[in-house]
């Protein structure tokens, strides 16, 4: 897991923690299935993030195919595991990010960009000459710390997630048993790299890092885990956005306990203990608030109405 990385290569790809050494330019592929051409599935001004990313007019949301974990609850999973997207050349993504920065969004927030940082920051670099907005890093936490620390000055912040605090749920559930140590390692040199939550005058997030965790079923003492690690290891002062809206999808329809929501005692459970810690910063969503469409994954509703600010610190 250690060594450099060239976030600006493919060939060999070496980008997520997988390393598998696979040459796409030649056309091998590795874990993720992504080859040597960028693949997305939809994109556009996105209202269901976080408060201060999604704000008034949208986050500039790119959904990439392809994924480095095959998490059993996927509800992306049509473009994550199963490969649908269009193939995009560099001009596309251009042509992209520029028509989301005129209409108006707030940020460019790249969904699961890991297996396509070498065609992403060319293009990256070109759009940002004509006007800059933040760069929203939207992942699943399973990264490399020297491919954030590479990114250093191409990421603004990081919406990141702590799924799991058990090696053995993360292999059963999303086939990555080294998830806990990864993402921990991860959230630290992000938090490195990008610090605290800055917000702008107008309340959105200018740069830092925000930590996702979402409540899963039969499992909500690891997001009590996750929470206790990152209060010992990073600090209170940390947004997290703690989520409740976890949805059977996918293969875990047939897998208990992945079968179904979450329990009001299990949201208890996890929102005491947030609150015991002390966390001064992030939102807490609303148990059996509106299921999120297909298109939200792990994120919640914006503003007020499905959110509750973190009240304690
Ligand atoms: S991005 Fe894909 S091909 Fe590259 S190392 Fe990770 S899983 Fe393997």
């Amino acid at each position: 897991m250690t060594g450099l990385v060239d976030p600006r290569t493919w060939s060999p790809c070496r980008l997520c923690p997988r390393q598998c050494g696979v040459d796409r330019a030649a056309s091998r592929v590795g874990y993720c299935g992504a080859g040597d051409w960028l693949q997305v599935f939809r994109s556009g001004p996105h209202a269901g993030e976080e408060p201060p990313i999604s704000g008034e007019r949208g986050s500039g949301t790119i959904f990439f195919s392809r994924c480095t974990l095959r998490c059993c609850y996927c509800q992306n999973h049509p473009w994550s595991q199963d490969g649908q997207g269009a193939e995009w050349t560099e001009e596309d993504l251009v042509r992209e990010l520029t028509r989301l920065r005129e209409t108006g969004c707030h940020n460019w927030n790249l969904v699961s960009p890991t297996p396509w940082w070498p065609a992403i920051l060319p293009a990256l670099e070109r759009v940002r000459a004509g006007g800059r907005i933040p760069v929203v890093c939207n992942t699943s936490g399973y990264e490399r710390p020297e491919m954030v620390a590479a990114l250093a000055g191409a990421v603004e912040v990081y919406l990141t997630d702590l799924r799991y605090a058990r090696p053995e749920t993360a292999g059963a559930a999303s086939d990555a048993a080294d998830y806990v140590a990864v993402s921990r390692m991860a959230l630290k040199a992000m938090w490195r790299e990008a610090g605290p939550l800055e917000l702008d005058e107008a309340g959105m997030a200018r740069r830092g890092t925000i930590c996702r965790i979402l409540i899963l079923p039969g499992h909500a003492g690891e997001a009590v885990e996750s929470l206790e690690w990152v209060a010992r290891e990073i600090g209170t002062d940390l947004a997290i956005s703690l989520m409740a809206q976890y949805t059977p999808a996918y293969r875990a329809c047939a897998m208990p306990p992945w079968n179904r929501g979450i329990t009001m005692r299990e949201y208890r459970q996890v929102t005491e203990a947030m609150e015991a810690l002390g966390f001064s910063l992030g939102w807490i969503q609303e148990f059996g608030g509106p299921p999120p469409d297909g298109l939200l994954g792990h994120t919640m509703p914006a503003g007020p109405a499905g959110s509750a600010p973190v009240s304690g610190g």
